[in-house]
């Protein structure tokens, strides 16, 4: 035990992408920023205990990315460790960011040489949806084509093109959304909250394979060159699986911007955990991504169980 203080920065999945349905794979980590500026990898894997408690109120800046070829970025630390005011950054860091001028790219918007590299490279256009049938699209570079969606926390996804670079395959999602509806972003928020009650496997899937049919309809009449329409499955951790069950859980009645928190990993999708505390049978699902840019020790502690009442079907 040991009471380091860490600056939590999210939850990635960084690891390979699974070889076959069965498999599990891209081995993820909770990614923690000593008061040094090191980084440790705390692992999320199956049957993991996480254990902390949130050490200061409120959140603080987690810096910014410099985009340095197509496939390695380099962390900037915030010099001023400054409280976060824009997300996870100070208004400083937000505006040095690179990573948020990519999505400027294909309207014309200036980038660097590392980050024109980065969007000169393969990417790829998929659509997925999330538990409770919620569905979008997005756009994944070709490094990391698996892991987005994995981080994202998908319950099922298809590609539907893979495009020469970052510019074509922003202007296919914009023109997906115009023309098919599908929105761009998904509240983390949502995506826990349809946790608790998710869509039967194949009704989610029914729901995905509509909307990639009707983006593949729109994408055959574009006159857009520079991608070819693609049919391929995104196949999700073996990890994720028991949060997509029919199983009871429930939504995790303690807040993550303070006091302590223990439990096992019994399952994981994107940054939700389905928690098992200790001392009953009842399973939670716990957001960690509410606990990015907080500052948290880790321990052997345990979360203080809720009375709970049991659905009665
Ligand atoms: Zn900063």
């Amino acid at each position: 035990m040991t009471d380091t203080r860490y600056l939590v920065h999210g939850v990635f999945w960084d690891g390979p992408p699974v070889p076959a349905p069965a498999a599990d794979a891209g081995g993820p980590v909770l990614r923690l920023q000593s008061a040094d500026g090191d980084f440790r990898e705390f692992s999320l894997g199956p049957g993991t205990r996480l254990g902390f408690q949130v050490v200061e109120p409120g959140r603080f800046c987690l810096g910014h990315v410099q985009v340095q070829s197509a496939s390695s970025r380099r962390h900037i630390l915030c010099g001023s460790a400054a409280p976060a005011v824009r997300g996870k950054q100070c208004e400083r860091c937000f505006v040095l960011d690179e990573s948020r001028l990519m999505h400027d790219f294909h309207r014309g918007g200036r980038v660097t040489p590392g980050l024109r590299e980065y969007l000169m490279q393969e990417h790829w256009l998929y659509v997925a949806t999330f538990a409770g049938g919620t569905t979008k699209v997005g756009t994944a570079s070709g490094p990391r084509k698996w892991n987005r969606l994995a981080e994202q926390g998908a319950a099922v996804a298809r590609y539907v093109a893979r495009a020469q670079d970052g510019r074509v395959v922003r202007i296919l999602e914009d023109l997906v959304t115009a023309g098919v509806g599908l929105t761009q972003q998904v509240r983390s928020t949502a995506k826990t909250e349809a946790l608790l009650q998710p869509l039967p496997a194949d009704e989610m899937d029914a729901v995905n394979a509509r909307a990639a049919g009707d983006v593949r309809a729109l994408l055959a009449a574009t006159a857009v060159d520079g991608f070819q329409a693609v049919e391929e499955r995104w196949l999700r951790p073996a990890h994720a699986e028991a949060l997509y069950g029919s199983g009871p859980r429930h939504a995790y009645p303690h807040p993550l911007d303070q006091g302590r928190h223990g439990f096992h990993v019994a399952a994981l999708s994107g940054a939700n955990v389905l928690a098992r505390l200790d001392g009953t049978d009842a399973e939670f699902v716990v957001n960690l991504s509410q606990l990015a840019a907080r500052t948290i020790v880790l321990g052997e502690y345990a979360s203080e169980v809720p009375a709970v009442q049991e659905p009665l079907f």
